[in-house]
């Protein structure tokens, strides 16, 4: 097979200008929200030992099964690229032992799954989340849902739903399995092939199958909780009520699952409208993973940015909402004014002044239009003429007037009025 080697891989994607804007606009207001809850950043790496995930994430689940990339090191080691970010962020974690319970950290960061790419679905993506290490604890978790509420309204996101539900205890799962079995059984010719796979392996799943015959069997199904025992049952309601207490909307959907079998009580999953099949723009819950020596308990969260850009794209109706603008634009004409003015631009740029200037030698004409490009709101133009009188025009690109300032007043403007932009923004 041929590639084209100017293009990203299959899946994968660039970033760049006018786009990278809201990603950046998302992390800064990521970053802000989570230190008022005391979460701190953790960065692991992109890849880790394919056992960190296999452990953590499950043996039976698509991620595992079908989707991750898997590749020797040198040593012969199998590693992966990391399909999500809890199993790394607990492997971490595990290394504070007994010290671990209470850790608040977050991470932002691309995401590696090699699904057959369709809209919505990338094999690279990147997700914001969140880890809070401690024992089950219902306020944990509304805590948590409130954090995500918080970050996605911040960025501006609106007409979300959370849906919330239980996966209930560990003992729980062999009464839900048994008690989902009997009731598929009479249904078991009708499901698809991967649901009849599912049913011997990891009956849950067949729960969030995205076929539509499976779905319509599924919505007959009595919810799981009633198969789970009362302190499972409890935790939910409990949960339910502190979401009430913080006025955090949510609809419960007996359905939800998620897909990983970490989890543990409470799961949620946030959608969208404008994402179409590939709806969720969040997914969370509690978990308890087991890492053979230790077992690391804990809920977190974790949105898909590349999901919340396009979500934020439709509520804003459409478009980046911030471009490159740069508030000072330095026009020259002849090469010594060039020079002189790349020492002005230094000048202005070491004190804190954002200004843009063509170092190309263009025509005036073309430097002109970079100005009006960039939105410039002040243009300081300084050709070979200017420098022989000692002097610098100022152009205001609102009202076109210009008035002429020697260099040091010029510079003292320019600084204000740079600073006054910056404070804007
Ligand atoms: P998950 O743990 O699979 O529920 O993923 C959490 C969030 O990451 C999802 O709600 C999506 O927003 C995002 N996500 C997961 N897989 C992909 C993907 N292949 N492409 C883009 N976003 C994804």
């Amino acid at each position: 097979m041929t590639t084209k080697t100017t293009q990203p891989v299959q899946g994968m994607s660039d970033l760049g200008p006018p786009e990278i804007h809201i990603w950046q606009e998302i992390e800064q207001t990521t970053r802000r929200i989570m230190a008022l809850y005391g979460f701190e950043e953790v960065r692991t790496p992109i890849a880790e030992y394919t056992q960190v995930f296999t452990r953590s994430i499950g043996d039976t689940t698509d991620v595992v099964q079908k989707e991750m990339y898997t590749f020797e090191d040198r040593g012969g080691r199998q590693l992966s690229l990391r399909p999500e970010g809890t199993a790394g962020v607990m492997r971490y974690v595990a290394g504070f032992g007994p010290d671990a319970a209470g850790l608040r950290l977050y991470y932002v960061g691309p995401m590696f799954r090699c699904e057959r790419p369709q809209a919505g679905r990338r094999r690279q993506f990147h997700q914001l989340g969140i880890e809070a290490i401690g024992a089950p604890n219902p306020a944990a978790d509304v805590e948590a849902i409130a954090l995500q509420q918080h970050v996605f309204a911040e960025i501006g996101l609106k007409g979300l739903t959370v849906e919330v539900n239980t996966r209930g205890l560990p003992d729980d799962r062999a009464a839900v399995a048994k008690g989902l079995a009997s009731a598929l059984k009479p249904h078991l010719g009708a499901l698809c092939e991967d649901c009849r796979r599912r049913y011997e392996t990891n009956i849950l799943r067949i729960l969030d199958c995205k076929q539509q015959t499976c779905g319509e069997i599924v919505k007959s199904l009595p919810p799981v909780t009633d198969f789970m025992c009362d302190e499972s049952r409890r935790y939910l309601d409990e949960v339910l009520r502190l979401l009430g207490r913080l006025e955090i909307a949510v609809k419960v959907n007996p359905l939800l699952v998620r897909g990983l079998d970490y989890y543990v009580h409470t799961v949620w999953e946030t959608r969208h409208p404008a994402l179409g099949a590939q709806d969720a723009l969040s997914g969370g819950g509690r978990y308890r993973i087991d890492l053979g020596s230790a077992a690391v308990e804990g809920v977190g969260f974790a949105a898909g940015i590349e999901r919340l850009v396009t979500a934020l794209a439709h509520d804003a109706s459409g478009g980046a909402r911030r471009s490159g603008h740069v508030p000072i634009w330095i026009v020259s004409h002849g090469a010594r004014a060039l020079e002189e003015n790349m020492v002005l631009a230094q000048a202005l740029r070491m004190r804190g002044v954002v200004c843009g200037i063509d170092l190309a030698g263009r025509s005036m004409k073309a430097q002109m239009r970079e100005a009006n490009k960039a939105s410039a709101g002040c243009v300081v133009i300084r050709g070979d003429l200017e420098i022989e009188k000692g002097i610098v025009v100022l152009k205001n690109m609102k009202d076109g007037a210009q008035e002429e300032l020697d260099l040091p007043e010029a510079i003292e403007r320019l600084v204000s009025a740079g600073r006054v932009e910056v404070l804007k923004s």
